[in-house]
C-alpha cells in the first residue's frame, strides 16, 4: 500500500451532511444493508420492515412495485427480472403436484413451454383450451384445476376474452384466475377491476415503453402476493436497481405513451383496411375484427398491436418485411419504434400447419408494434412496402 493512502471506507450515512430530498427515486445499488443494533436486526425479523439484502427486498424496487401496484389498481405488485420470471415465480408460488393448470391456447410462446414441459416435470399439468371454450369454463374445469391462464388481446391476432365471464366461472369453481395483460397494459385494461385474482405483464414492453429493460410484474391481492414474494426470494427473480429506476421513469409517461399508440395503431390499422394486397387487417378497434364488441366492453383503448394478413401468403410477408424503412424488423413490441415481425419465423416457428390453424395464424401474416412515429409515416412505409 503506499504510503499516507488511507483505505478505509466512508460509509454512505457518513458522506453528505444536509439531508436530500430528491424529486425521483435514487438508485439504491447496494447487495445489503447495514443495521445499527442486534435490536433492529430483531426487528426487522418480526416483520418490522426495513431493508435487509436486495434480493429480498431494494428501496428502488419497492418504490417501483408501488407505482406498479397502483397501476393495476392493485393492494400489491412484485418486480421481476422478465416477464418470464415473474411467470414462473407466480406458477411455482401457487400450484402444487397434481394441480392441473387450464390455459387460453393462443399465449406466449415461453409460458406455453412453461407450462407444457416445464411444470410437467413438478408434476402440475396443463390443458390448453380455445377462445370458444373460454366462454364456458364451467364445462372445462376439472377436481385437479387450480389455475387458469390467459391472454388477451392474445397474439398475433388480437382475439379477445370476455374477462368477466372468465372471471366469475373461475370464482364459482374455487380456480385463481390470472391474466396476462401485457399487450393491453393497464392503460387500456384492468383486469383487477374485472374481477380476476392476478395480473401479469411483461415489463419490457409498454410499461417501460423503450425497449432497453427486461423486466415483469405481477399485480394483485396483499396476500396473493406475499405467497408469490416469498418464493421470489427462493427463485431469486427480482428486478435489479438499476433497471427498477429506468422502469419507473418509463412508467411515468405511460398513460400518454399507451394513448398515443392506441391513436397510431388505429390509424394504421384503418388506413390498411382494404388495401391492394392486404387480405385482412386484424384489429380490435376495428368494426370487422370478431371481438371488436368484447374489446369495447372491456377495454379503454385497443392497444399498439396490428396484425396484417398479406395476399400471396409467405413470400409477400418477407418482401414487405424486407422493404420496410421507417418500420425496424426486430422482436418484441410496445416501444417508441415500430417494430415488424413475422410469426411464422419468430413466435410461431417451427409449427405445422395444423398448429398454426389452431391459433389462426397463416404464414402470410406480418405483426406490426405500432409506436410513437407520425402515424402517417408508418402507415405510408407499410404501404410502400407491401406495394407491388
Ligand atoms: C414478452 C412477453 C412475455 C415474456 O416477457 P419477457 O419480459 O420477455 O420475459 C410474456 N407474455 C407476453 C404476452 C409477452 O409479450
Amino acid at each position: 500500500m503506499v504510503k499516507g493512502f488511507s483505505t478505509r471506507l466512508i460509509h454512505a450515512d457518513e458522506a453528505g451532511g444536509a439531508v436530500a430530498r430528491p424529486l425521483t427515486t435514487p438508485i439504491y445499488e447496494t447487495t445489503t444493508f447495514t443495521f445499527e443494533s442486534a435490536a433492529e436486526l430483531q426487528r426487522y425479523q418480526d416483520g418490522g420492515g426495513g431493508f435487509l439484502y436486495s434480493r429480498y427486498e431494494n428501496p428502488t424496487v419497492v418504490a417501483l412495485e408501488a407505482q406498479l401496484a397502483t397501476a393495476d389498481g392493485a393492494d400489491a405488485a412484485l418486480a421481476f427480472g422478465s416477464g418470464m420470471a415473474a411467470a414462473s415465480t407466480l406458477l411455482m408460488a401457487l400450484t402444487t403436484p397434481g394441480d392441473e393448470v387450464v390455459c387460453g391456447s393462443a399465449i406466449y410462446g415461453g409460458t406455453f413451454h412453461l407450462l407444457n414441459g416445464f411444470l410437467a416435470r413438478f408434476g402440475v399439468t396443463s390443458r390448453f383450451v380455445s377462445p370458444e371454450q373460454m366462454g364456458d369454463l364451467g364445462a372445462v374445469f376439472g377436481p385437479r384445476t387450480r389455475l387458469l391462464w390467459c391472454e388477451t388481446p392474445s397474439n398475433p391476432t388480437l382475439r379477445c376474452v370476455d374477462v368477466r365471464t372468465v372471471a366469475a366461472a373461475c370464482r364459482a369453481a374455487g380456480v385463481m384466475s390470472v391474466i396476462d395483460n401485457t399487450f393491453a397494459s393497464p392503460v387500456n385494461q384492468q383486469p383487477l377491476a374485472l374481477g380476476v385474482d392476478l395480473t401479469m405483464q411483461s415489463a419490457s414492453k409498454y410499461l417501460n415503453g423503450h425497449s432497453d429493460v427486461t423486466a415483469g410484474t405481477v399485480a394483485g391481492p396483499a396476500a396473493l402476493i406475499e405467497k408469490i414474494g416469498k418464493t421470489r426470494r427462493l427463485l431469486g427473480g427480482i428486478l435489479d436497481p438499476q433497471p427498477a429506476y429506468a422502469l419507473l421513469r418509463g412508467l411515468k409517461t405511460l398513460a400518454v405513451r399507451v394513448a398515443q399508440h392506441n391513436a397510431n395503431a388505429l390509424a394504421v390499422a384503418r388506413g390498411l383496411e382494404g388495401h391492394p394486397g392486404v387480405a385482412r387487417v386484424w384489429y380490435p378497434g376495428l368494426e370487422s375484427h370478431p371481438d371488436h364488441a368484447v374489446a369495447r366492453a372491456q377495454m379503454s383503448g385497443f392497444g399498439g398491436m396490428v396484425c396484417l394478413d398479406l395476399e400471396g401468403g409467405q413470400a409477400a410477408a418477407i418482401r414487405a418485411y424486407d422493404r420496410m424503412q421507417v418500420v425496424r424488423r426486430a422482436a418484441s413490441l410496445g416501444g417508441v419504434e415500430s417494430i415488424a415481425s413475422i410469426p411464422v419465423l419468430t413466435s410461431h416457428y417451427g409449427y405445422t400447419d395444423a398448429q398454426l390453424a389452431e391459433g389462426g395464424v397463416t404464414r402470410g401474416m406480418l405483426r406490426i408494434s405500432v409506436g410513437l412515429e407520425d402515424a402517417a409515416d408508418v402507415l405510408a412505409d407499410v404501404r410502400q412496402a407491401i406495394g407491388q
